[in-house]
């Protein structure tokens, strides 16, 4: 079987064409072509020799139902427009016909991508779609990278370009914490896609290892941490991966993060109707929040949304004025909070579904 070309990180490449023979630049001219000009072809390589264009198909061209030969290992077999015409879900199949999903936000200047980093999700959080379908396999760094790309062709016959991308749609990306931090890195390549760090922001459910990790490498992207909940009672019954690391040890790694990176951190909490929307849950989360201050300034940041239905959970979104009533309880404790509107529902969009209201 050929292997994805987009899996590969720079040097990796380069070592591949030294192996062919080919000089050093080369790789230069294939990276420049993957990821500034958008290539998806071996065809589209016309600057290179047709021999060279023929290596690229026999060791990188996946058979699909196109006719020429393609790079991308993403089939995209499915799209859905929201109403407003302004979001896009697009469902794409897989080489071993697993399925994963990734959307556009359009609002204002922004060109918002909601990415997944697996397929299925083994944290099985009750309100989640992803999570009620259970795990089925990692994507590899390459399949991450592609749904990014996929967008970038479209928008770029609109003469757009990406210009954030959350890591919010199926999968936990911290439990396929190197695939996912190598497709950021590939994202993120001055030489290649050029997306800066801090447009990116990786959602996590609360996987304490990764978060250490990820303070660790002093990274500019962007980091949310999904709470839904401030008592671990309340948190574990939602959330079952807070039996394994529970809320103090979370805002232990938490703290750790904001003191070792001074980035702010974001909160993310999708409000159930009787649920975890009580002024209770809001103070006992203010109380939690108010520590997580370096030489006095507040980095942390509450999102509130609307919890979107899903086939298999029972509860219903908050009224607008039980968000309303829980932010005040924020405000007061000088926490700074947004309550995001719910955008794309009907298409589900967001995979993990809070995406889509990321992007204004
Ligand atoms: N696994 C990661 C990222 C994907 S889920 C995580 O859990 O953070 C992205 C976000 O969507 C998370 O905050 C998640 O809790 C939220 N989410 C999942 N299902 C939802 C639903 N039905 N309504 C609102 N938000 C939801
Ligand atoms: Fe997985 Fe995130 Fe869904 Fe939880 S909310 S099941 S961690 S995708």
């Amino acid at each position: 079987m050929s292997s994805n070309i987009y899996d590969m990180n720079y040097e990796e490449l380069e070592a591949q064409l030294t192996q062919w023979g080919e000089p050093a630049y080369r790789a230069r001219q294939v990276w420049d072509g993957l990821y500034q000009q958008l290539y998806s072809t071996p065809d589209q390589f016309t600057s290179l020799s047709k021999a060279f264009r023929q290596a690229l198909t026999e060791n990188f061209s996946s058979s699909t139902e196109s006719t020429q030969p393609a790079l991308t290992a993403l089939h995209p077999v499915k799209k859905l427009v929201a109403s407003d015409g302004e979001t896009v879900k697009t469902l794409f199949n897989l080489h071993d016909h697993r399925q994963v999903e990734a959307v556009l936000m359009r609002y204002e200047k922004r060109r918002t991508l909601c990415i997944s980093t697996q397929a299925g999700c083994a944290m099985g959080c009750v309100f989640c779609a992803t999570g009620q379908m259970g795990f089925k396999r990692d994507l590899s760094s390459g399949e991450i990278v592609e749904q990014v790309l996929f967008y970038a062709r479209q928008l770029a016959q609109d003469h757009e370009q990406v210009t954030n991308i959350v890591v919010m749609g199926m999968g936990e990306p911290f439990h396929n914490y190197e695939a996912t931090m190598q497709a950021i890195h590939t994202l993120n390549d001055p030489h290649g896609f050029n997306l800066g760090a801090r447009r990116f922001t990786i959602s996590t459910v609360g996987l304490i290892p990764g978060i250490q990790r990820f303070t660790a490498e002093h990274s500019q992207v962007n980091l949310a941490i999904s709470l839904h909940a401030a008592d671990d009672d309340l948190r574990s019954q939602l959330l079952p991966i807070n039996h394994k690391y529970p809320l103090d040890r979370l805002f232990a790694a938490c703290l750790e993060y904001v003191q070792t990176t001074h980035r702010r951190l974001s909160f993310e909490w999708a409000l159930i109707q009787g649920v975890n929307d009580t002024p209770e849950q809001a103070r006992l989360l203010a109380h939690r929040l108010i520590n997580l201050r370096v030489k006095g300034s507040s980095l942390c940041h509450v999102n509130l949304i609307p919890l979107n239905p899903t086939g298999k959970y029972s509860g219903h979104a908050s009224p607008h004025s039980s968000a309303v009533a829980f932010k005040q309880v924020l405000d007061e404790a000088g926490i700074a909070c947004t309550i995001r509107l719910r955008r794309g529902v009907e298409i589900q969009a967001g995979c993990g579904q809070l995406a889509s209201n990321l992007a204004n």
